[in-house]
């Protein structure tokens, strides 16, 4: 497996001073929390933060609570919710029983709100939208509200009337009392509960007053002890925000947020909005589709949980927004594979090979290793006869300058673990195009190596016996994107579609060692690069392989 780097980053440095000797936790077992919106399946944006808070919390010897952000009555799904479960558990992370929802909380998030009218910290106000947006002042103009100094009996009056389900959507909001001059917006008495009448996946229809996520969250974070909420980039400016509803409400406990930047990566989008568009609008299969950025489309594809994890790792933990080539990704995958993945041979673009002096109608086998890097792992026997299929671009009738493979007269060449051979001609059928390569063997180099030592000049091809391997189809993949940066701000994503990101190859021939695989599991496709049984639509019956990644590794540290 490939090396997990072990890392520390400017997160653990804070972490440390809070709970060494004076620090504000001192002591204190480290408790972090992910906090996944269930309206769509996790992305490798997620994964980043998943290693934050699993990662973190387990490196000091903590825990991490999993909550579904479902504040937010809209587009919470079943579906979503055991799925991100699976994704987690999948990449090693563990919640124990410590699984919450924030829509718990309702009742006491109420409560807070109430709390905080009674202190004179929040009020009602009757702003429409629109006059809220035009009162909201610029960088010179502070905000206003007519409202501010409403009686605070009469915004508790109201308050209840609203969750009572009097009046109608937008009609009130309350808002905390906070800096109507503030030069952070988030601070400018930011509305704290709104109406509306929805249904809410799990509480029904209780509520017509939903909290907002910035009062909600450090709410349930302190609710659930949480020391440390590590949270993305975004959401730094409304830290002072948090600070104030954990300071002003009576919590048994302050959490401290603390932001890293998300992870962009290039020629793919993360951002759950627009994957559901591909989705919805069947530009992918699903949201397991293996060209997804997604976990389950990552699975599918054939990435490990230690190929992601270690990519991870090294991308590290930044302050500031970077975007990660894709290469990078795959060459964490590709070592990882490397190491693990049996070697098997399979032949994408079959043609014909006969060997004119192997006697017909006889079969032997040949041993070959099945993985050089483990050598526990031994080795397996593979038919070989007069009959064999290879890649077809293995063979040219007229030789290019530097051509190391089969051409008739050419260098004599080895076929992987079995004989040397010399291709001598070729049929073609009667459009001229070539059906079958001609070759003779050397009965003397048995295992590839020829019994004399003479050089041999040629290259060392893969094959597949004819009269002993299976069908099977094969899914190449390329960037879903041809865009480098399709999730920039303002770009129509649709329109940097690669429509040739998927190329279906059937009537591909592997040996028969894989007649009865199944996902998960990882091969080398010897000289092509690492395959998977595809976990939907791949059976004994109509094998289908999925190309994980390709053996040329592009990515160049350093570029
Ligand atoms: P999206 O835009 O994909 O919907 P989100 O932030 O709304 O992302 P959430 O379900 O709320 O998605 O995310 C859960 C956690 O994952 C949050 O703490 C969020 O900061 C983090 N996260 C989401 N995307 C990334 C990313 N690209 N890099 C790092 N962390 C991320
Ligand atoms: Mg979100």
């Amino acid at each position: 497996m490939a090396e997990i780097v072990e890392s520390k980053n400017f997160i653990h440095s804070f972490i440390e001073e809070d709970i060494g000797p004076g620090g504000q936790y001192e002591g204190a077992t480290v408790h972090t929390r992910f906090p996944p919106e269930p309206n769509g399946y996790l992305h490798i944006g997620h994964c980043k933060a998943l290693i934050i808070d699993f990662g973190t919390a387990e490196k000091f010897g903590g825990i991490c609570n999993l909550r579904m952000d479902d504040t937010n009555p809209t587009k919470e799904d079943v579906e979503f919710v055991e799925a991100i479960k699976e994704d987690i558990h999948w990449l090693g992370f563990d919640w124990g029983d410590r699984f919450y929802y924030g829509s718990d909380y309702f009742e006491k998030d109420y409560e807070y709100a109430v709390e905080l009218i009674k202190k004179g910290l929040a009020y009602v106000c009757e702003l429409t939208p629109e006059e809220a947006k035009e009162y909201r002042g610029d960088l010179n103009t502070p905000a206003k509200s007519p409202w501010r100094d409403r009686p605070i009996e009469e915004s508790l009056d109201l308050f209840a009337r609203m969750r009572a389900g009097e009046f109608e959507d937008n009609k009130y909001t309350l808002r905390a009392k906070i800096d109507l001059a503030s030069g952070n917006f988030n601070m400018r008495d930011p509305v704290i509960y709104r109406i509306r009448h929805m249904h809410h996946h799990r509480q029904g229809d209780k509520w017509c007053i939903y909290p907002m996520y910035d009062f909600a969250h450090p709410i349930q974070d302190a609710l659930e002890g949480i020391t440390h909420s590590l949270c993305s980039l975004e959401f730094e400016n409304h830290r002072p925000l948090y600070n104030w509803v954990v300071e002003n409400v009576s919590v048994p406990h302050r959490p401290r947020q603390i932001e890293f930047a998300r992870l962009g990566i290039d020629h793919t989008v993360l951002s759950k909005r627009k994957l559901r568009a591909l989705v919805e609008n069947e530009y992918v299969s699903g949201w397991d589709d293996p060209r997804m950025p997604t976990l389950c489309g990552l699975r599918r594809r054939g990435y490990t949980p230690a190929a992601i994890r270690n990519f991870c790792d090294r991308v590290g933990v930044a302050k500031s927004p970077n975007t990660i080539e894709y290469g990078f990704l795959e060459h964490c995958l590709r070592e990882d594979l490397n190491e693990v993945a049996q070697r098997v041979m399979a032949v994408l673009q079959p043609i014909k090979l006969t060997i004119t002096n192997y006697p017909e109608g006889q079969t032997e086998k040949v041993v070959v290793e099945n993985n050089p890097n483990r050598p526990e792992d031994g080795t397996r026997e593979v038919t070989f006869s007069r009959n064999l299929w290879i890649e077809a671009d293995d063979f040219l009738a007229e030789p290019i300058p530097k051509y190391k493979r089969l051409f008739p007269n050419g260098p004599e060449c080895r076929l992987k673990g079995a004989y040397l051979i010399q291709c001598t001609g070729c049929v073609t059928d009667e459009n001229g195009n070539v059906v079958e390569v001609l070759a003779t063997y050397d009965p003397e180099s048995r295992g590839g190596d020829p019994a004399d030592g003479r050089k041999v000049k040629g290259a060392t091809i893969h094959w597949v016996d004819a009269n002993n391997c299976c069908d099977a189809e094969v899914r190449q993949y390329s960037n879903l994107f041809d865009d480098p940066d399709p999730d920039a701000a303002g770009k129509d994503f649709l329109s940097c579609l690669n429509p040739n990101s998927l190329e279906v190859l059937t009537g591909c021939k592997v040996e028969k060692s894989l007649e009865n695989v199944k996902a998960p599991a990882s091969y080398q496709f010897m000289r092509l690069g690492y395959f998977c049984p595809d976990s939907k639509d791949s059976a004994p019956e109509h094998l289908v392989f999925n190309r994980s990644v390709s053996l040329k590794d592009s990515f160049k540290p350093n570029k």
